[in-house]
């Protein structure tokens, strides 16, 4: 998913921002979008549909919106249904904290037992995701005040969680001890914005300031900025390695390192590796396997082509729901040009291979405009774990590295050579240390492992 938040002291047309800032997150999430805000008498309001934000949300109307502080998201269904009911923000209200609306990137991993803790307590919830858990954690405290019912809560959860919540006049950011989803600040003229990624503060002409820490509760109100800690200090962070495989957009810097140059990285380290054909012509599965392809081309000396032509209009193929769907998607999406690939030795990079259906329908269509040699290299490790952190990969079961080795692989998909990039030199590319990343969807290594 994608969150974003933005404050005006003074009041503006914030919710025309919101939108703005969606749309450049559009990649995080393309099946439902909401904002939420607080009106003059510091009541919420909501606005949610499904689809890509300009489906789902009417820009004319939002735009006619003052406020001092707003919240949206995109959403890309991990927990619950695709319906409406699971769209957020998710408001809710209370007697003694008045109204507020959350909007969450990340997967909690212990929703199962704070649901039972509270529906033992009576509460009845109304939809499925974890969020909702966080709406109820925080009116569950009613003798303190919001913010430190927001803390006390946040203190509760596990896995991967950053918020963006509105309450009254004011806006609150929090980001997860562990660091797994990002989370920056910017500004532009006196007005206050936080979001997934700092390409959504590139569109709304704001500066990035910084990336929220690990365990950071940021509160913006008329006063100024409230920055604190969680309580909880986790042995080490766990930033999600994956948003620079795949899921952040190449113009996002996050936590310090740019999405672009980590691809660059992970293209000249695959180069680095193997010897393919000299004569051989490198092309990326676009959008995501080009920048590693152009990397490796920059690496290898090889001739890089734009092979593979992406039809601009269609989303992300991954979200597709079944498997007809998904064969299906990959042809709506790709198509090869037939030209630069008859005769010739092809060395096709794309990023990851979850199920491995890109894979295959990529190497079928490349072998039948007459790809002499197709050798597929994937700019990521083997993901062979599921990831409980907001990422939707399937279960093991359905992971084809999970299941099978490299040759057999190969095989499947109808390629002459595979190759993955290793995980050390995955970390490498991304230049943090091991021990500030997340990898479990590669090796298997959960956070929670640490934990206990
Ligand atoms: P596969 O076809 O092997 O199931 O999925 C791999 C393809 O889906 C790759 O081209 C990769 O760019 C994309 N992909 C990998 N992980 C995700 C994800 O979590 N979400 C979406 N939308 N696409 C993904
Ligand atoms: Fe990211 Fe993989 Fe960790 Fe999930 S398991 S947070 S996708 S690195
Ligand atoms: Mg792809």
């Amino acid at each position: 998913c994608g969150i974003i938040g933005a404050f005006s002291s003074r009041g503006a047309h914030l919710l025309e921002e919101i939108y703005l800032g969606l749309y450049a997150l559009q990649h995080r999430g393309q099946e439902a979008a909401g904002v939420a805000w607080s009106d003059e008498a510091g009541q919420v309001l909501c606005r949610r549909g499904n689809g890509l934000v300009h489906l789902a949300l009417s820009q004319t109307e939002l735009a006619q919106v003052t406020c001092q502080a707003a919240i949206g998201h995109v959403r890309y269904a991990t927990t619950g249904g695709t319906g409406l009911a699971n769209a957020q923000p998710l408001a809710a209200s209370s007697s003694v904290h008045g109204s507020f609306a959350v909007a969450h990137n990340g997967n909690l991993t212990n929703t199962d037992e704070l649901k039972r803790q509270m529906e033992h307590g009576g509460a009845i919830f109304q939809s499925r995701t974890d969020t909702e858990v966080v709406l109820h954690l925080i009116s569950h405290q009613p003798d303190v005040p919001f913010a430190d019912a927001v803390q006390r809560s946040c203190t509760k959860l596990r896995g991967a969680f950053s918020l963006v919540i509105v309450h009254e006049n004011r806006l609150i950011a929090v980001r997860d001890p562990w660091g797994f989803r990002p989370l920056a600040l910017g500004e532009r003229d006196g007005v206050f914005y936080v979001a997934s990624e700092s390409c959504a503060f590139d569109l709304l002409g704001a500066h990035f300031i910084r990336d929220l820490d690990p365990g950071e509760i940021l509160l913006i109100d008329s006063t100024g900025l409230h920055s604190s800690k969680l309580p909880l200090t986790p042995a080490r962070h766990y930033h999600c390695a994956f948003e620079y495989v795949y899921f952040a957009r190449p113009d996002s810097v996050i936590d310090g390192v740019s999405v672009y140059e980590s691809r660059i990285r992970m293209g000249r380290e695959l180069a680095k590796t193997n010897g393919c054909p000299t004569d051989a012509v490198v092309t990326g599965l676009p959008d995501s396997g080009t920048i590693a392809a152009l990397g490796y081309a920059a690496e290898s000396g090889h001739a890089y082509q734009a092979a593979i032509v992406r039809n601009r209009y269609s989303g992300r193929t991954f979200i597709e729901p079944t498997p007809r769907v998904r064969e299906l998607g990959v042809q709506k999406k790709l198509n090869p040009i037939r030209s630069l690939i008859e005769g010739r030795q092809l060395v096709a990079i794309d990023d990851s291979v979850v199920r491995g259906t890109t894979s295959r329908k990529v190497c079928d269509l490349l072998r039948r405009c007459g790809a002499r040699g197709i050798h597929l290299r994937i700019s990521s490790p083997p993901v062979c774990y599921p990831c409980f952190y907001g990422i939707d990969t399937p279960s093991r079961d359905d992971l084809v590295a999970a299941q099978k080795s490299v040759p057999a692989m190969a095989s499947q998909f109808g390629c002459d050579s595979l190759q993955y990039l290793t995980k050390e030199a995955l970390i490498r590319s991304i230049g943090k240390p091991a021990c500030e990343l997340c990898t479990a969807c590669f090796d298997g290594h959960y956070m929670e492992e640490d934990e206990r």
